[in-house]
């Protein structure tokens, strides 16, 4: 049986994100939200939740219009 090891790490430019949900739309595992939270630009901004079910697809990397999202993965 093979283990998985791999982990990955998603960060967030929060405070730039304008709260579109495009890669909130886009996440296959539904771990993308957008927070209640207000950013400096007076936005909602978007968290992740369960980021150990993460598969580090890169759709939300690939779907954010201003480039905020990074992935960063642990072999
Ligand atoms: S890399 Fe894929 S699974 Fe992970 S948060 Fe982004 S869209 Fe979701
Ligand atoms: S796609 Fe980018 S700007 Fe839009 S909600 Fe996601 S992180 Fe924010």
């Amino acid at each position: 049986m093979k283990v998985l090891t791999k982990k990955y790490k998603i960060i967030i430019d929060t405070q730039h994100c304008k709260g579109c949900e495009l890669c909130v739309i886009n996440c296959p595992q539904k771990i993308l939200i957008l927070s209640d939270k207000i950013n400096k630009l007076g936005y909602r901004y978007v968290e992740i939740t369960n980021e150990e079910n993460c598969t580090a697809c890169g759709r939300c990397y690939l779907m954010c219009p201003d480039y905020l999202i990074e992935i960063y993965i642990d072999k």
